[in-house]
C-alpha cells in the first residue's frame, strides 16, 4: 500500500441497525466490492460471493475482521466488530486497536442495548465519533428526538451535518447546512451523480415545488431551532469525543454514505500515540507514552482467530501495528516470550483476499500465522525493548457456565483446554477459590459452543456445561495484603481467580455489588481487567 494517512476505524451498532449493509456501501466507495454481494477478487475480477453471509453463520470470520480499502487519499482499515450471535468480548477489544468510530443507530428506534455497551468502551480511549442515522426510508423518529435520545443515553453531543426533510414515504432527501442545498433522495444506485434541490432561500418557489409546502414550513421551524439549540461543529470536541457529527441517510438505498465516508476521511486521526509500561510490570511501572512516529516498531495483538480449516491447527493473530515500520523477514521481539521471531508470512487483507504485507506501517493491521505462541495483549519490539502496551484489557463477562470433565480422569486435559482456548480471547476462564471449580465466562452465547466443539474436536474433552446466573465479575484492588485476604475469607463463596491469578468478585445481583462496594470503601473495584 503506498503512503496514505491511515484511519483505522470501526463501527458500532445493535444488530439489525444496518452495520452489513454499510460496510458494504463503504467498501463499493472503495472500490472492493462492486455492488452489495459482489466481491473484488485478488485478480481484480469481481464475483459473486456470499462470503460476508457464510462467516456469520459460522460464527467465525477470518476475511472479513479487517477490511482495507483507500480513498479520498486515505488507507482506511475498517475493523470487524461482530455483533449477532458471534458477539464477543473480540467485539470489545477491537474498539482499543481503532483510532475513530462509525456509530450506526436505526432511526426508528434510537439508542439500543449493544450500543450502549460497544459505547461504553469507546470512552476508555475518548475515541471520536461519527453518527450515522440509518433506515431515513422507512417511517423514523423525528430528528429532535433521536439527538435527544442519544445526547441522554451516551452523553455525546450531537451536531447534525445535514438535515432530513421528511421521512418513510415523504422522505425528500436531506438539507445540508453547509452548502444550504438538498440532496434529493432517489432510488438510484449511483451516488456519484447526485441531484440537489437549492434551499439557500427557504421562500423560492422552486423549492417548494420540490418538497411541498408543508415540509418547506417545517424545514424553516427546525432549522431555526437547530440555529438557536445546536452548538456548531468543534474539530478539537470531536476529537476529544465531547461531539459526535451526525448524517440521516439510508445505507440499503446508499443515500448519505458518501457525504458520511467523506467527512470520516477529512476528520478522523490518523494513527495517536499509545499508552504503555516499562518493565518489570508491577504496579510500580513507568509509564510511557509511544508516538507513532517513533522509528522503532512497536505493535501488539488484539484479536485472535482460530482457523476456519480444522484439518490445520493454526490461528491467525491480528496485530495492530503501533509505530515505525514493519518489515517482512525482520526479526522483531516477542516482550512475553523474550524471544526474537522472523515474520515470514506476515497477512494483510482485502476484503475476502489475504496477501502477503511486506511492510506495515504505524495503523496498519497485520496478520501472524499462530500455533498458539501468541495471547491477546502481548506486545512487540524492536531491538529487545522491554515495554508493554496497555490498554487491552479483559472485559467483565455476562454468562457463566460452570464446566465439568464428563470424565473425572480428564479433569486435567480439560482445564488446559479451556485455559488455551480462552488465550484466543474469546471466552475467559475463572477458577473459583473454595471449590476449584472453572467457571467459563463469555459476552456472547455462541462462544460457549464454540468453546463445547473445539474441546471434544481438539481435546477430546467431552464436559457438561451448566450456566450459573452471575451478571459480571469485578476486578479487585486491595491496599494490603490483609484487607486481600480478609476480604477473599469474607465473600469466599464468590472470589475466583483470572488466567493471571488475579482476585474477581463474581457479581450474582448489582444489589450485592452495591453492597460489597458499601462495606469495603477501601477496595477498589474493576469492570475490565486493565488497572494497575
Ligand atoms: P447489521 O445486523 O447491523 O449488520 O444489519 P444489516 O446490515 O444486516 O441490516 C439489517 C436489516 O436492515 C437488513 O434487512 C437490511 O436490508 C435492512 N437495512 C439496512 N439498512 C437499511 C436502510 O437504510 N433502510 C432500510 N429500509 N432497511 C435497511
Amino acid at each position: 500500500m503506498s503512503f496514505k494517512p491511515r484511519c483505522t476505524f470501526a463501527i458500532i451498532s445493535h444488530p439489525d441497525a444496518g452495520k452489513t449493509t454499510m460496510t458494504e456501501k463503504l467498501l463499493w466507495f472503495g472500490g472492493v466490492v462492486r455492488e452489495a454481494g459482489m466481491v473484488k477478487s485478488k485478480s481484480g475480477d469481481y464475483a459473486k460471493s456470499d462470503w460476508m453471509e457464510l462467516e456469520k453463520q459460522r460464527g467465525i470470520s477470518i476475511t472479513s475482521s479487517v477490511m482495507s480499502f483507500e480513498y479520498n487519499d486515505r488507507a482506511l482499515h475498517l475493523l470487524d466488530t461482530p455483533g449477532h450471535k458471534d458477539f464477543s468480548e473480540d467485539t470489545y477489544r477491537t474498539l482499543t486497536a481503532v483510532e475513530s468510530v462509525l456509530m450506526m443507530i436505526d432511526s426508528a428506534k434510537g439508542v439500543e442495548a449493544q450500543t450502549i455497551k460497544l459505547m461504553e468502551v469507546c470512552r476508555m480511549r475518548d475515541t471520536p465519533i461519527v453518527t450515522f442515522m440509518n433506515k431515513f426510508d422507512r417511517e423514523a423518529m423525528d430528528p429532535f428526538a433521536l439527538l435527544d435520545n442519544i445526547e441522554s443515553i451516551l452523553k455525546i453531543q450531537c451536531v447534525p451535518m445535514t438535515w432530513p426533510v421528511g421521512n418513510g414515504v415523504d422522505f425528500k432527501g436531506v438539507y445540508d447546512f453547509k452548502t444550504k442545498q438538498i440532496l434529493s433522495f432517489k432510488d438510484s444506485k449511483d451516488p456519484f451523480t447526485p441531484s440537489y434541490v437549492d434551499a439557500s432561500d427557504l421562500d423560492a418557489p422552486s423549492l417548494l415545488e420540490a418538497i411541498g409546502p408543508a415540509l418547506v414550513e417545517k424545514l424553516k421551524e427546525e432549522l431555526e431551532m437547530v440555529a438557536t439549540l445546536i452548538p456548531e461543529f468543534n474539530m478539537d470536541e470531536y476529537q476529544a469525543g465531547i461531539q459526535t457529527p451526525v448524517f440521516f441517510g439510508s445505507a440499503l438505498k446508499n443515500f448519505g454514505v458518501k457525504e458520511c465516508l467523506d467527512l470520516i476521511t477529512q476528520i478522523a486521526p490518523t494513527p495517536k500515540p499509545r499508552e504503555a509500561v516499562l518493565a518489570p510490570y508491577d504496579s510500580n511501572a513507568e509509564k510511557i507514552t509511544i508516538d507513532p512516529s517513533d522509528k522503532e516498531f512497536t505493535g501488539f495483538i488484539f484479536k485472535i482467530q482460530a482457523n476456519m480449516d480444522p484439518k490445520h491447527r493454526d490461528r491467525i493473530s491480528f496485530m495492530r501495528v503501533c509505530s515505525g515500520r514493519f518489515e517482512r523477514n525482520e526479526k522483531i521481539y516477542h516482550v512475553r516470550t523474550g524471544k526474537e521471531i522472523r515474520i515470514a508470512t506476515p497477512l494483510i487483507f482485502q476484503a475476502r483476499d489475504r496477501d502477503i504485507a511486506e511492510e506495515a506501517l504505524a495503523g496498519d493491521i497485520i496478520g501472524l500465522y499462530d500455533t498458539g505462541k501468541y495471547q491477546i495483549g502481548d506486545t512487540f519490539s524492536m531491538g529487545k525493548k522491554h515495554i508493554r502496551y496497555t490498554g487491552i484489557p479483559s472485559f467483565s463477562p455476562e454468562l457463566f457456565m460452570r464446566v465439568t470433565a464428563k470424565d473425572p480422569m480428564k479433569a486435567k486435559h480439560l482445564e488446559k483446554g479451556l485455559s488455551q482456548l480462552s488465550e484466543e480471547g474469546a471466552t475467559q476462564l475463572f477458577i473459583r477459590r473454595h471449590t476449584n471449580e472453572k467457571m467459563l465466562g463469555a459476552v456472547g452465547a455462541l462462544q460457549f459452543e464454540v468453546v463445547k466443539y473445539r474441546l471434544e474436536d481438539e481435546y477430546s474433552v467431552e464436559a457438561s456445561y451448566e450456566p450459573v446466573a452471575w451478571a459480571g465479575v469485578r476486578w479487585l484492588k486491595f491496599p494490603d495484603k490483609k484487607s486481600e485476604e480478609k476480604f477473599a475469607q469474607d465473600y469466599s463463596s464468590v472470589i475466583m481467580e483470572d488466567k493471571d491469578k488475579r482476585l474477581c468478585f463474581a457479581v450474582r445481583t448489582e444489589w450485592d455489588l452495591k453492597l460489597a462496594m458499601e462495606k469495603n470503601p477501601d477496595v477498589k473495584f474493576f469492570k475490565n481487567s486493565d488497572y494497575i
